[in-house]
């Protein structure tokens, strides 16, 4: 009897397939699940640790503190550029930011950069980023002692985590990934908008951001522990689409896939595969209420793709606070209040999405969604020009928040009529990489599909 629960779940499926399909599609990818698997938690610990250790690493502090800080990630992720055989190139992005909101007089800002470039299709880039710049509880104060050890040194140990898991292992990945610490976050998200800028001017694709900030600490103020779950905040829009494109999408009632939602989808559905007995809590808001994130800068630059990732329960006590006791509680961003086992686990599902997208084929393009009088579905595609094992054609009702089924088609099949009024039912179409990596889904627009 137990086992016809999961049978009954998957009848309807199996019924909406079309009868010359189903091909063979690994549902893991053996090097994804690789690295998955060598996200370490000590080496998470030793990276917060030894942030948390500069006096203070605010932006506008200096030679002494968050320049040092810069030259210490420099050498870290050189440690892992020499290990893995020179794979990771390292750079300092260096400028001179104007003098602006919490910004007094002009400054020399760095970010700190490591490109693990891609083979097959480099010019498609993943952005993963932590920020490294601190602070306490007056944004301006760059002398008081700000150990940043959930705020944001958590986020960069995720980068350099996951950076070290892809640059060791033997694969060769297709896309581009960029491992970002970033700075001035707190002073007004000024390294991840240069970054931005900076990716912009040089044209480059970057299909996926994800900035991970705060993710370390599993036991909210209220003393409630969850450490079982990561939240990922998602926009609903995408600030730089053209009139005409918004006008597409309101046509086709797509208003629900905006690019970032699309992207959290996915990385919920990733996190699902290969990372076991945790999920991710999506979130519909680009950011928690009023905040700022670095993934915005990505969302106002042109590149919409782009997500944040935040622990759920957070304590206040421990983030922008000087550190002090007052009625014997400890206040401060200190190590110790840090998760070490949960941050692992943030990092497993940094490292699923990046290294899936990183290997992964490109995604369907020119997906298309006909307009007939009909309750059936037509959806066209270009063939995906990759070595594929096939599509996965992903369908939802226009009300569900995540993708309820799935149907797959063999790599020669760019088309499918599927059982489901497009009135009522949304779609979207992955392709599948021979060893089992997803792209991204395409969201069709309407218009004239293949015959
Ligand atoms: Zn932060």
């Amino acid at each position: 009897m137990r086992s016809l629960i999961p049978l009954l779940a998957t009848l309807p499926l199996l019924l909406a397939l079309p009868a010359k399909t189903a091909p063979d599609m690994p549902s893991h990818e053996p090097a994804v699940k690789t690295v998955v698997g060598r996200i370490d938690k000590s080496r998470l610990e030793a990276i917060v640790h030894g942030l948390a250790a500069f006096p203070t690493r605010h932006t506008l502090s200096g030679a002494n503190g968050v320049d040092a800080a810069a030259t210490w990630l420099e050498g870290e992720f050189d440690k892992i550029a020499t290990e893995s055989g020179g794979r990771l190139q390292i750079v300092k992005q260096t400028w001179t930011e104007p003098a602006g909101n919490r910004i007094p007089a002009p400054a020399e800002l760095t970010n700190v950069l490591a490109t693990l470039p891609g083979t097959a299709s480099p010019e498609r880039v993943i952005v993963i980023s932590g920020h490294y710049d601190s602070r306490v509880t007056d944004v301006l104060d760059a002398k008081s002692v700000a150990p940043g050890a959930n705020d944001d040194a958590s986020g960069v140990a995720v980068v350099l985590e996951v950076a070290r898991a892809m640059a060791l292992s033997k694969v060769r990945f297709p896309a581009t990934v960029i491992f970002a610490a970033v700075t001035g976050e707190e002073q007004g998200l000024y390294g991840s908008a240069y970054l931005a800028k900076s990716l912009k001017a040089q044209n480059k694709n970057v299909i996926a951001m994800f900035t991970n900030d705060i993710v370390g600490n599993s036991r909210g103020e209220d003393g409630k522990k969850d450490d079982r779950r990561v939240r990922v905040f998602s926009a609903g829009f995408d600030p730089g689409a053209e009139p005409a494109s918004l006008a597409r999408q309101r046509a086709a009632g797509t208003d629900a896939d905006s690019p970032a939602r699309t992207l959290a989808r996915s990385v919920k559905i990733t996190a699902s595969r290969y990372v076991e007995g945790f999920g991710v809590e999506l979130v519909y808001r680009n950011d928690r209420y009023g905040r700022g994130g670095d993934h915005t800068p990505f969302l106002q630059n042109g590149y919409p793709s782009a997500v944040r990732l935040t622990e759920p329960n957070e304590d206040w006590r421990h983030q922008h606070q000087d550190l002090r006791t007052e009625n014997g509680v400890q206040y401060g961003d200190l190590p110790e209040f840090v998760d070490y086992a949960y941050l692992r686990r943030v990092a497993q599902v940094n490292a699923a999405i990046v290294a899936e997208l990183a290997t992964a084929p490109t995604a369907p393009v020119n997906v298309r969604l006909r307009g007939d009088l009909s309750a059936k579905t037509t959806l066209t595609w270009d063939a995906v020009t990759d070595p594929i094992a096939g599509y996965e054609v992903l369908t939802r009702r226009t009300t569900a928040p995540v993708w309820e089924k799935t149907v797959r088609l063999p790599a020669t099949e760019a088309r499918t009529v599927l059982p489901y009024s497009k009135d009522d039912y949304l779609f979207a179409v992955c392709a599948v990489g021979k060893t089992g990596a997803r792209s991204l889904p395409t969201i069709p627009l309407a218009g004239p599909a293949r015959p």
